[in-house]
């Protein structure tokens, strides 16, 4: 018995969400008094035994072409394969658009409990009991998986990377690997230049800026934090920006350390897709705008005022 861990990689590099999850899939092997393990597909440019610095001792590593490209189904059978071979009783996923696929598929297969969007270590004091947010973040579920294998998603950015010493054993592992049922036949690779769900800083904006021709101010700010851009639902749909930015209930969910919201009223559904940032800061000229309910730092101001003050006093501290 182990706990098998799904390191999910981009182009060859391994995403931040999946350094998460190796640090919590191997604190959950520790609780259980067993060891835990990693399973990887397809070629990655890094050093995958330096994985064993999150505490794995072993990494599952899955080579060939047919890999290049995710698939679910693909990638479900293969890591279905190696949680059997190594006779896992907990499957850990991030719970980024990689393990939002994959977890339940997985879970399917190996009749397991899932337990989706979890947010801390599991109580297995008695039985196996997994917190996660439900409601929008509006409350908190305990959901006791009483399988005999269990498969969990760990929200992104809800458990600190922890980086030891420690080598894992690689070891290749040799998974029937079908032919896709699905070809792409073109992709477009988003512009901005920090992953939005992978980012640190977020730097966000809404109807307050009035227009596309505004958001350069905005792209300066984020530019000068190293910050991703995103913006409200009203934005992308009048084509101020792209829709990859949108983020809320029904945009992209994400968990930064710093989210900066400027303009943004801070409707519940926007609240929805960002209320798990560690730091909020909100701009508004409005004091009465909700959003200062979810803030932990306010500005009240004129954000065309405020940005350009914000953005020299970023450089000031940077040296720029
Ligand atoms: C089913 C459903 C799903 C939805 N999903 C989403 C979602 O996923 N994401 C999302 O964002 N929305 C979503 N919405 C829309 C949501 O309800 C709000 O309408 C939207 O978030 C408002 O966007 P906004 O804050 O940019 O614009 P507004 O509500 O127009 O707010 C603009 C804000 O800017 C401030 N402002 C104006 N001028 C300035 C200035 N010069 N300086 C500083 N502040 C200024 C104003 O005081 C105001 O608070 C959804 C709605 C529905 C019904």
């Amino acid at each position: 018995m182990s706990v098998l861990i799904f390191v999910d990689q981009l182009d060859g590099h391994i995403k931040k969400a999946s350094h998460e999850a190796l640090t919590y899939g191997s604190k959950i092997a520790e609780q259980l008094g067993t060891t835990s393990e990693a399973v990887v597909l397809g070629a990655v440019n890094e050093d995958l035994a330096a994985l064993g610095q999150h505490g794995v001792k072993k990494v599952h590593h899955v080579q060939n072409d047919g890999l290049k490209q995710f698939d679910s189904q693909v990638y479900t059978k293969i890591i279905a394969q190696v949680a059997e071979q190594t006779g896992a009783k907990v499957v850990v996923f991030s719970n980024n658009s990689s393990g939002k696929a994959l977890a339940p598929r997985v879970a399917v297969r190996l009749k397991a409990g899932l337990a989706s969007g979890a947010t801390a270590l599991p109580d297995t004091s008695n039985g196996f009991v997994v917190r996660k947010n439900v409601f929008s973040g509006k409350a908190i579920a305990n959901v006791a998986t009483k399988s005999d294998i269990k498969v969990i998603s760990l929200n992104v950015n809800a458990y600190t990377i922890v980086t030891g010493e420690g080598t894992a054993e690689v070891v290749p592992f040799n998974a029937t690997v079908d032919a896709p049922k699905m070809k792409t036949v073109d992709s477009t690779k988003t512009s901005g230049k920090v992953a939005l769900t992978e980012a640190d800083i977020v730097v966000s904006a809404g109807r307050g800026l009035k227009g596309p021709e505004n958001w350069k101010m905005v792209e300066e700010l984020a530019d000068e934090l190293g910050a991703a851009l995103a913006c409200s639902r009203p934005v992308a749909d009048a084509h101020w920006r792209p829709h990859n930015e949108h983020v809320g209930q029904t945009g992209v969910a994400i968990a930064p350390n710093l989210y900066i919201a400027i303009g943004i009223s801070g409707a519940i559904q926007h609240l929805a897709g960002v209320n798990r940032s560690k730091t909020i800061v909100v701009i508004n000229k409005d004091s009465e705008a909700p959003f200062f309910k979810a803030a932990d730092y306010g500005i009240v101001g004129d954000a065309f005022e405020i940005i350009p003050k914000f953005t020299e006093a970023v450089k000031k501290i940077k040296g720029h």
